[in-house]
């Protein structure tokens, strides 16, 4: 469970998200859409202690991120970053690393797991996310698809109770685009909270039980996909599906 209140962020005195308040439940999956520079992957950057922010608060189950000295911050931090995995729009897969070195390296660097029950879980996750006949494979020698894929089975080596991904459908084709759907919908059941920014309405419709979008560093609107993207309210959301051309 993920609780943000007031948040409140600024870049150079600029404001980018000005009071955002949201609760993210589990087994919940929220899309986040709205237009470039309105402060998407900001928020999803500050969701999982990546990113300091300015004002407001946000509680990841009893841990709680406030703004002043990070330092002091150190270890509920730490405790965040694990229990939160982000996927990256770029994947940023360690490129000297295979597949499965990819998925292992923080379990065993981090989680202090043996290399044998690393390598265990590890080709659990490649066969989760379709790729147990890639795990010998260095980044380079995989698809974009791929490579998001191993980005996610990474992600989830960690056992997050969380997972944000930012604009995880920007490179992939249709078809792997319907194989991500697929993908993430056997993960919500597994009761793992989802968080993903997107511009892929279809995706949001497919996968999501909320949408908020997110303008000027405000929620301007929310509810169920279905309702909000047959008539939503707000004139910017309009304009941003693009219902008054
Ligand atoms: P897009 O859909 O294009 O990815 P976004 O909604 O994800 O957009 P953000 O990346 O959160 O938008 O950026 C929100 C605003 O904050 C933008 O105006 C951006 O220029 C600004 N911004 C983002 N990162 C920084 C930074 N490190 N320093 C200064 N300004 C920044
Ligand atoms: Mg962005």
């Amino acid at each position: 469970m993920i609780e943000v209140k007031d948040l409140c962020k600024r870049y150079d005195g600029r404001t980018v998200l000005d009071g955002i308040s949201a609760a993210f439940g589990p087994g919940e999956v929220v899309a986040l859409v709205g237009p470039s520079g309105g402060g998407k992957s900001t928020l999803l950057r500050c969701l999982n202690g990546l990113e300091p922010f300015d004002g407001g608060s946000v509680r990841v189950g009893d841990d709680m991120l406030e703004p002043g000295d990070t330092r002091a911050q150190g270890e509920r931090l730490w405790r965040i970053r694990r229990r939160v995995g982000f996927v990256f729009q770029q994947w940023h897969l360690f490129a000297h690393r295979t597949a499965l070195g990819n998925v292992t390296e923080a379990p065993i660097h981090v989680k202090g797991l043996g290399p044998k029950e690393a390598t265990e879980q590890g080709r659990a996750l490649l066969a989760k996310v379709g790729l147990s006949h890639r795990e010998q494979a260095y980044p380079s020698e995989l698809s974009g698809g791929e490579q998001q894929r191993v980005a996610i089975a990474r992600a989830l080596a960690m056992e997050p109770e969380v997972l944000l991904l930012d604009e995880p459908t920007s490179a992939l084709d249709p078809e792997r685009v319907g194989e991500l759907v697929d993908l993430l919908a056997r993960l919500r059941t597994d009761g793992l909270t989802l968080v993903a920014v997107t511009h892929e309405m279809r995706f949001a419709r497919e996968l999501a039980s909320r949408m908020l979008v997110l303008h000027g560093g405000h929620i301007i609107e929310e509810g169920p996909p279905s309702q909000l993207l047959a008539s939503p309210r707000h004139e910017r959301t309009r304009a941003f599906l693009g219902l008054d051309r």
